[in-house]
């Protein structure tokens, strides 16, 4: 074990220099860390396609020799056009460290969850493996907009070119109505999607019913979950401005459905950054990658992101939770019914502290007038008071970026000077 720590302690010196470790702390060397880490993905490890500087000599610090991990890490993003073993394998890649897929949370992940809508007929809205995804979160009936596209070509008339004329197809009787409604992430040709989406929220689920008519608006309308409320997000450093996100486009659905219909869109549940129930779910993944290294329970959970809007106000009100308990702040999801239905219960509340860092590697900077850009997520601000607002999005340190960071955790547990 000595000779292991004397190859380990000889790396770091190589790539650190002055850096040096404390060769007689036992948590360097023994399974016994009780502190985990969440790392958010874009501004953190990449800034869009390109991997941040910083980034790979801070996984080094977390590996061993044989580039396994020493401490529990999980990757939790707000993504959700992709799987999480795509995205698994496009870490491992970067970071030359293998990342299992049970490593990485994404914004759709928590939905593994919500066993009450798996058996139900779900139209599933976003891009990239879109059926794929609903299936491996325990989905069993999905419609995709581009189902509905090709069932009902003709609801789409906002393109000329697209309009159909000929009704010969309509298909109307064998049609299952839709029961809920999950939106992954940002479609595409969003005036398709609005119309579609808007269609099937007032007939509810049945966007060709003869017996809709005008002054017959389905409400309460049909459950919606949607996940990742980012309204922005840093694309690579050529594009200095942030981007259009899934937030954007829930606003829009948000907005049309209260100038149509007169009320307000109500979310079931709200997934992804800064929402309890997905750190709720890091933590429960956190918690099984200690015991899958054989470490003990995570009591300490460190969260380094760079959205204060987002990772850090979600670490600082899923902390809130962990000290007083409630249900979701947000989305008013009950997070104790979902701990124990889903997760073991023990598992997630051995954590007893979340805490959060903010780095400048991404859409935070403080130098950067750009941050007069970055707004509340949406709906969400309506549960917060202002002040509440600035308080919950303070972090308990502000680091350079991943690497400075985590020496800074590794200094405040001893195991570097
Ligand atoms: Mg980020």
């Amino acid at each position: 074990m000595r000779l292991l720590f004397s190859t380990f302690a000889k790396r770091i010196n190589q790539r650190y220099g002055s850096l040096r470790y404390l060769q007689s702390s036992a948590s360097t060397t023994t399974k016994s860390s009780s502190f985990g880490f969440v790392f958010d993905i874009d501004g953190v490890i990449f800034r869009g396609r390109d991997l941040l500087p910083g980034a790979h000599e801070a996984i080094d610090l977390l590996t061993d020799e044989k580039k396994k991990f020493r401490f529990p890490v999980v990757f939790l993003t707000n993504g959700t056009h992709s799987m999480r073993i795509t995205r698994a394998q496009r870490l491992s890649e970067a970071l030359d460290v293998e990342i299992l897929p049970s490593q990485v949370v994404l914004a759709h992940s928590p939905l593994t969850m919500f066993n009450d809508f798996h058996g139900k007929h779900v139209l599933m809205v976003g891009q990239g493996p879109v059926e794929e995804i609903g299936a491996n979160m325990g989905f069993k009936k999905i419609t995709t907009l581009e189902d509905l596209g090709t069932l009902f070509p003709y609801l789409d008339c906002v393109n000329f070119k697209r309009r159909r004329h000929d009704f010969s197809t309509v298909v109307s009787t064998s049609f299952q109505p839709i029961e809920a409604i999950v939106l992954l992430g940002e479609p595409l040709k969003w005036e398709s999607a609005l119309q579609y989406l808007v269609d099937v929220l007032i007939t509810n689920g049945n966007p060709v019913e003869p017996s809709i008519t005008r002054g017959s608006i389905a409400h309460p309308h049909l459950p919606i979950i949607a996940c990742n409320l980012d309204l922005l997000w840093m694309a690579e450093a050529q594009l200095p401005l942030p981007r259009f996100g899934h937030g954007i486009f829930l606003t829009c659905l948000e907005t049309l459905y209260r100038k149509l219909t007169g009320y307000e869109l109500h979310y079931t549940a709200i997934l992804g950054k800064p929402s309890e129930v997905s750190f709720l779910h890091a933590t429960y993944c956190a918690q099984k990658v200690a015991h899958h290294l054989g470490l003990s329970p995570i009591e300490k959970l460190y969260v380094i992101g760079d959205n204060p809007e987002s990772d850090i106000l979600g670490a600082n009100l899923f902390n809130r939770y962990l000290q007083e308990g409630g249900v979701g702040r947000f989305d008013h999801s009950d997070l104790k019914h979902l701990e124990e239905e889903t997760c073991h219960y023990s598992d997630v509340k051995q954590v007893k502290e979340c805490i959060p860092f903010l780095v400048e590697s991404g859409i935070y900077n403080q130098k950067c007038e750009m941050n007069s850009f970055i707004r509340p997520v949406s709906l969400m601000l309506k549960e917060l008071k202002e002040q509440e607002r600035q308080i919950l999005r303070r972090p308990k340190h502000v680091e350079k970026n991943l690497l400075s960071a985590v020496q800074k955790i590794l200094k405040i547990h001893n195991i570097l000077k």
